[in-house]
């Protein structure tokens, strides 16, 4: 490119020369014109002024006559030679020339002959002077030629040299228009093969160190090093992004659970201290939510690890579902889940998302188990720590089962008073046995038509030495959950059996047991020793268990085996609650009961409850069909009486026939009776 201009810059450099030169010739050539003029002016004055002075007389002396003559040779020669000169020739035409030449060697001999006849006879003068003239003339016009001839050369020289400069400048231009076109193509030919992709790929490769892109590198099939280059990155690229997709599977399993896919303690601890840590700067409240499932294990036992596992990935399904994408949920472990919930509006926030979770778990599903949950909530105060926060929430939690499980529960104040009243009431209990504070109630149940009381059903009472009479509903779930349950059940089977044992042989006695109570091996041994003791006849025992107990809870095949050997043994086994517990009616397939209690609240709204009518009729009707006895526990009124009459109820239990009371001997019971 260089050298191109470089070669347009010196031909026009060199023209411009040619040109320049050819005008000083032409301008030298001139000159000679005008110095030859100037001599053949002072020739022909010189001539004329030697003429006259011969023509007057005058002597002229032979020297000066002869320096004339030799001028007059002079001027001849400098003539001819100047009409020779290349320049001169180049520009004329050799006619001009030819002519010139002509009329200087005409002029020359004229004025020869003029000096000659000047000198030898000056009156001869005037017949030689019109031939001198004449030469002298032609020379002149000749001589005028050559000028014109040479100014016009000189003329059109400059405007050629004129033309040749535009033309010059305008390829300069042009030729330095294409070269800039050039320069600008390669630039844009360069910026397209080779920048662009280069600064492409740093582009793609600040992104992807940022962790922003997953695009692929350009260039990946170009043939070229930039195709090296870009294959080099993008194997680069894969080697990093498969130690990060490794370091983000370490991450996430450190930090999550697997079943679930939910945050686990780690990252539910970790969050929480940070969202109390931000709290206290912005003024939010921080919610914990501490959520069981209810009856899990038995879930589990029931339709073993694979079913359990379906049922907490669906709940944690459904807890993602119903919090916001800045909540947090995690799985703590087994079925404990946690939610964080950060907001400004506490306590509605809570419970608007409570209340979303419990529609949401009662939304009918096609997987047939119901997802029911107990929920215990916290909401943070200043300065309180992750872990202070969790344990009242979890505090929420057990009030919210001991309530009666899948329902939610606000810490308070109140709450924590009764959680105090809680671990008060667990210690009193460890001496109550001892301290003899208990005792046993027996309600009556009585034949439906005849209403005569078939048998009693022990109901334990607690006397508080402070606190008074404590309802075995509130002590009874704080006995299970210390194990205590054993020792109290023990003391209710002998003295049960005990009162039984002075009442007619015909009466039968209810005994409520309690799930904890099948996990010790020595149950059945343990009611047949003391049936022996009291001389009480097995088949009077009516042994109550509830259906989580039973079918859906802990260790169930060995509690169907327990309640097996313990029917075996003649007594009768009672499902106690029925209604309320998970999917009754099937249950009933797996053992055979021998008499259900259909739970009071049933009853207690069969008036005016159609739903509630329904289950009575329906559970009468499918006891009938397998052969069962059918009671009505919480029978308060006439028309209840008359309703479970109607349907073909087999027994009634409640005020209406008699409240709990404390019967020690026969002749207590008859004097009920
Ligand atoms: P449950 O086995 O369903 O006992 C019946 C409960 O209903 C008793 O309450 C009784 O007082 C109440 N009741 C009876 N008739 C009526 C009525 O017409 N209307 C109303 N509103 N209530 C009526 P209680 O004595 O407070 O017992 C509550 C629960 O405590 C029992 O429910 C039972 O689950 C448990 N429980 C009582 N004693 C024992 C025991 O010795 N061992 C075990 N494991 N649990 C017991
Ligand atoms: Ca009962
Ligand atoms: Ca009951």
């Amino acid at each position: 490119m260089a050298l191109t201009l470089l070669a347009i810059g010196l031909s026009v450099g060199n023209k411009i020369h040619q040109a320049d030169l050819r005008i000083t010739l032409l301008s030298d050539a001139l000159g000679r014109e005008d110095r030859l003029d100037q001599v053949q002016r002072q020739l022909r004055q010189d001539v004329g002024r030697l003429t006259r002075d011969a023509e007057h007389g005058v002597k002229v002396p032979d020297a000066r006559w002869a320096v004339l003559h030799e001028r007059i040779a002079q001027f001849r020669l400098r003539s001819l030679q100047a009409a020779q000169a290349p320049d001169r020739r180049l520009e004329s035409g050799s006619g001009i020339i030819q002519e010139g030449q002509q009329a200087v060697t005409v002029f020359a001999a004229a004025s020869d002959h003029l000096i000659e006849t000047s000198r030898l006879n000056p009156s001869g003068i005037k017949t030689a002077m019109p031939h001198f003239l004449g030469a002298l003339t032609a020379l002149e016009m000749s001589r005028s030629q050559a000028r014109k001839e040479l100014t016009l050369a000189i003329g059109l020289a400059a405007e050629s040299n004129r033309r040749n400069g535009r033309r010059d400048i305008i390829s300069v231009l042009l030729g330095g228009l294409g070269i800039v076109a050039i320069i600008f193509s390669m630039a844009i030919w360069l910026r397209r093969r080779l920048v662009l992709p280069i600064t492409i790929m740093a582009a793609r490769l600040r992104e992807f160190q940022i962790g922003e892109s997953d695009r692929d590198v350009p260039g990946l099939e170009r043939p070229d090093e930039l195709g090296d280059l870009a294959r080099g990155l993008h194997e680069y690229r894969k080697a990093v992004e498969s130690r990060r997709t490794a370091e983000r599977r370490a991450e996430f399993l450190a930090n999550h659970d697997m079943l679930t896919g939910l945050a686990n303690r780690l990252l539910f601890e970790n969050r929480l201290a940070h969202e109390l840590g931000r709290s206290a700067r912005t003024g939010d409240v921080v919610a914990v939510f501490a959520i069981d499932l209810d009856a899990f294990k038995a879930i589990n036992d029931r339709l073993g690890h694979a079913g359990g596992d379906r049922v907490l990935k669906r709940t944690a399904q459904l807890l993602s579902s119903c919090v916001r994408g800045d909540d947090l949920v995690a799985r703590i472990g087994g079925d404990e889940f946690a939610v964080i919930q950060v907001a400004r509006s506490q306590p509605a926030a809570t419970e608007t998302l409570i209340s979303r979770i419990f529609k949401m778990a009662s939304a009918p599903s096609d997987e047939g188990v119901a997802i029911k949950m107990s929920v215990g909530v916290a909401l943070s105060e200043p300065g309180q720590t992750g872990d202070e926060l969790h344990e009242l929430a979890d505090l929420a939690l057990y009030r919210a089962k001991a309530d009666g499980r899948n329902t939610a529960r606000i810490y308070n104040k109140h709450l924590k008073d009764e959680e105090s009243r809680r671990v008060r009431l667990a210690r009193d209990l460890e001496n109550a046995v001892s301290a003899n504070e208990f005792r046993l109630a027996f309600q009556p149940i009585a034949d439906v038509v005849s209403l005569k009381i078939v048998g009693y059903e022990a109901l334990l009472r607690w006397r508080h030495p402070i606190l008074g009479d404590i309802p075995p509903d509130i002590f009874i779930p704080i006995a299970e959950s210390s194990g205590l349950i054993r020792t109290i059940g023990s003391w209710v089977i002998d003295n049960a059996l005990r009162v039984a044992s002075t009442w007619d042989s015909k009466l039968s006695l209810a005994i409520n047991l309690s799930p904890i109570q099948f996990r010790s091996d020595g149950l059945v041994t343990e009611l047949c020793d003391s049936a022996r003791r009291w001389r009480v006849a097995f088949d009077r025992l009516e042994l109550e268990v509830t259906e989580s107990a039973t079918l859906l809870g802990f260790q169930r095949d060995n509690v169907l085996a327990t309640l097996g050997e313990l029917g075996k043994c003649g007594a009768k086994i009672v499902m106690d609650d029925f209604g309320t517990g998970h999917s009754s009616l099937s249950n009933l397939k797996e053992f055979t009961f021998d008499k259900i209690k259909i739970d009071r609240s049933f009853v207690a709204t069969m008036h005016d409850n159609a739903s509630s009518s329904s289950i009575v009729k329906a559970t009468i009707g499918l006891g009938k069909s397998l052969g069962l006895i059918i009671v009505a526990e919480g029978v308060e009124t006439e028309e209840q009486l008359f309703l479970l009459q109607q349907w073909g109820c087999d027994q009634v239990q409640g005020f209406l026939i008699g409240k709990p009371a404390e019967l020690c001997s026969v002749a207590c019971v008859e004097a009920v009776i």
